[in-house]
């Protein structure tokens, strides 16, 4: 789902809105008690919306005219003059300036390095140590189709291990009834390491703990370890960050972490003003 009160979000969905499916307010069938993992979601000043063909829509509308290499880890960052040498898989190219958007444990992993020699990154590392993210063992699981689900999302609440169950299949008609099944942090830490096989099953009889037994028999499964889901509400940054190193190469941050709002809407702002920071200084 993806929701938002600022101006220019809004304009980006009513652009995403020409080229795919906007489903308004979804979803509104909600059940249970539970706080979901976006409440500003629910701000009577927010616009909510699902995405037919997928959230995934939005970042590829926003990237339509960007040169994208996608499935490329980078394995490190160097400081060398003026220059950043960013190492992937691929090899090392440099850039006078780099941009990290990468969940705030990962960024932290890149510029420890960086850190003995660069009083700048040990102040960066310093305020990222304050964030902490969350992460989700999920279920997405495909049944054959049911008629009685008049739901879109379950919230079960603090006796769960569950956080909420997605009725994904809600959002887009089609020929299988598709649950997203996420479970709380509490449940997935200490499990993050183990085999699917593990958890996979508990996660699955606690959904049909709340929706009935049939949960318990999917057509096909797939689980998903999501190390870093989401940043712990409260622990955003207020902006994102900009700083010149010595020699004068400059390092920028931004994504969910770096805007209060949270979420797809605050990454997107973050990196709007990141990207106007970027342009108001010359290098
Ligand atoms: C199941 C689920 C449901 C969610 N639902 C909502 C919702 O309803 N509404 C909402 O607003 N938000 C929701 N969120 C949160 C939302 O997905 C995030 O807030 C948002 O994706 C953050 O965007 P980002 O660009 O900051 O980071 P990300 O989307 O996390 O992107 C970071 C990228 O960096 C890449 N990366 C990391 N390390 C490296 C490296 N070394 N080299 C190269 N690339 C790297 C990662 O692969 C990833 O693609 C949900 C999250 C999850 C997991």
């Amino acid at each position: 789902m993806l929701h938002g009160a600022s101006s220019e979000f809004l304009a980006e969905l009513e652009a995403l809105g020409r080229d795919a499916t906007l489903l308004p307010d979804w979803p509104w069938r909600v059940r249970g008690t539970g706080v979901p993992c976006q409440p500003q979601a629910y701000r009577i000043e927010s616009t909510r919306v699902a995405v037919a063909q997928g959230v995934n829509a939005l970042p590829k509308l926003l990237a339509r005219d960007l040169d994208i290499r996608r499935n490329t880890n980078v394995l490190s960052l160097a400081l060398d003059g003026g220059s950043l040498h960013v190492t992937s898989a691929a090899g090392t190219e440099s850039a006078r300036t780099v941009v990290l958007t990468c969940p705030v444990d990962q960024t932290r992993a890149l510029l420890q390095p960086l850190a003995a020699h660069c009083a700048e990154i040990r102040s960066i590392l310093g305020l990222l140590a304050g964030v902490f993210t969350l992460p989700s063992l999920t279920v997405l699981a495909g049944y054959e189709p049911r008629r009685d689900d008049d739901w879109h999302l379950q919230l079960p609440g603090p006796d769960s291990i569950l956080h909420s169950v997605i009725h994904d299949s809600s959002k887009r008609p089609g020929p299988a009834t598709v649950l997203v099944i996420q479970s709380r942090s509490s449940f997935s830490r200490p499990r993050l390491e183990s085999d699917p096989a593990s958890w996979s099953d508990q996660v699955l009889d606690a959904a049909a703990d709340l929706l009935g037994p049939w949960v318990r028999n999917p057509t096909w499964v797939q689980n998903h370890r999501w190390r870093y889901a989401r940043v712990q509400r409260g622990h955003e940054l207020a902006h994102p960050i900009l700083v010149t190193l010595p020699g004068g190469a400059r390092i920028g941050l931004c994504g969910d972490a770096f805007h209060p709002e949270g979420g797809v809407e605050g990454a997107f702002l973050s990196g709007v003003a990141l990207g106007r920071r970027l342009s108001a200084i010359p290098v």
